[in-house]
């Protein structure tokens, strides 16, 4: 992929410029916790968006993208937004860069990379991450990994339409080899635990499909949280989200709120408590329990919250007919990937299984991504 852009880049610009990388990312457990204030944990992985960058002495980017093939021009004003969708995610952390004080001087850059889109592995993020990292460092403007993650973040919200969350720029610019982060999503507090699953690896299985309940049902779920929230902070005032709820707080206000919403609370204050178990487990090297968690965690996600889908809860039933370790959906539901832990010698035969029986099953191929957890944004050279 360097090579490819190094190419690429000398053809288009001349001579060759600094060369950045920033990462997808993985959330091995921890899901529809951030909007409940509880905790994720990603960790980045060995796919990434890979920039090279120079300098051009003029208030302009020119940027090219290889895997779209396609080169746009843009200058560093509020009113020079970029008509390419993919070219708004670079001008907005141009232009958040500048609004927190931050210099962007004129660059040319030619990227690529080879994190699937769409898909759940966060490529926008990676390629926010490796850019406001980039600009930050070549320009000097010293801003710190969490400012860096924002304006991702806010290149999401103001520039691209997408109201996310911290998680995928969080990832990306702080991810380590060999490490997972747990986020507090209300704090923003975090801390590394050692993720090295010798003998085990990671593998996601995508559906391929994305049923559209996903944003309304979405909305709803955030609904049912804030419900139960408000009905136990009447006993406990100290509840801000659902996340500092105990079970048994839940259990008090059961004859209050409906079936429902008691069911989804369920599953949200379970989660906050898989992700600690999780952590415990990770720090005495114990990867069956992890898995164990997984598994709660799939059931919760298709039973109490009921964000599975036909595909992914079809999955998931393989992957434990099969001996597999852990597996869950991962991200919001509705379609996307599974994420698997399995044990080396198990891992032939159950994705040559899962890739026959399930476009045999649904009419269409799942695809395979395998993952290893790896370093966020850095420069390469
Ligand atoms: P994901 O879950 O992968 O983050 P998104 O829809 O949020 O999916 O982001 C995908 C978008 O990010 C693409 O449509 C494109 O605009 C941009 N993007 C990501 N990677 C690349 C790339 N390698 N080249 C060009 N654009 C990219
Ligand atoms: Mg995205």
């Amino acid at each position: 992929m360097q090579t490819k852009i190094h190419n690429k880049f000398t053809e288009l610009f001349g001579e060759g410029g600094q060369i950045y990388a920033s990462a997808g990312r993985i959330n091995l457990i921890g899901e529809h916790t951030d909007y409940n204030g509880g905790y994720v944990f990603p960790g980045a992985i060995d796919k990434c968006l890979m920039a090279e960058i120079k300098f051009n002495g003029t208030d302009r980017v020119r940027a090219y993208s290889i895997d779209i093939d396609e080169q746009v021009e843009f200058g560093l004003n509020e009113e020079d937004k970029p008509a390419q969708h993919w070219a708004d995610y670079i001008f907005g952390v141009c232009r958040e860069t500048i609004k927190r004080g931050g210099k962007v001087a004129g660059f040319d850059t030619v990227f690529a990379g080879n994190v699937p889109l769409g898909a759940g592995l966060s490529s926008s993020a990676a390629l926010e991450s490796c850019f406001a990292f980039a600009i930050n460092e070549m320009n000097g403007n010293g801003l710190d990994s969490f400012e860096l993650a924002k304006i991702g973040q806010s290149t999401e919200h103001n520039y691209c339409g997408v109201k996310c969350g911290i998680m995928d720029q969080f990832a990306s610019c702080f991810g380590k080899k060999g490490s997972l982060i747990r986020l507090n999503c209300k704090t923003l507090e975090y801390k590394y635990f050692p993720f090295n699953p010798e003998g085990y690896r990671l593998v996601l299985i995508d559906t391929v499909v994305k049923h559209n309940l996903a944003s309304s049902a979405y909305n709803k779920r955030r609904e049912s949280c804030e419900r139960a929230a408000a009905a136990i902070r009447k006993n406990h005032p100290e509840v801000e989200f659902l996340s500092d709820s105990k079970r048994v707080w839940l259990e008090e206000v059961r004859g209050e709120i409906t079936e429902e919403d008691f069911l989804r609370a369920e599953y949200v204050i379970g989660e906050v408590q898989r992700v600690l178990d999780v952590c415990d487990a990770l720090e005495r090297g114990d990867y069956e329990i992890v898995g164990e968690m997984m598994y709660q965690t799939h059931f919760g996600m298709s039973k109490l919250y009921e964000v599975s889908c036909e595909e992914l809860d079809w999955l998931a039933k393989l992957a434990r007919k099969m001996d597999v370790t852990g597996c869950r959906v991962m991200g919001g539901g509705f379609g996307g990937c599974t994420i698997n832990l399995i044990k080396e010698e198990l891992y032939d035969a159950f994705i040559n299984t899962a890739k026959i029986e399930y476009a045999k099953k649904f009419g269409h191929d799942c695809k395979v991504y395998d993952v290893v957890i790896s370093d966020g944004a850095h420069r390469v050279c």
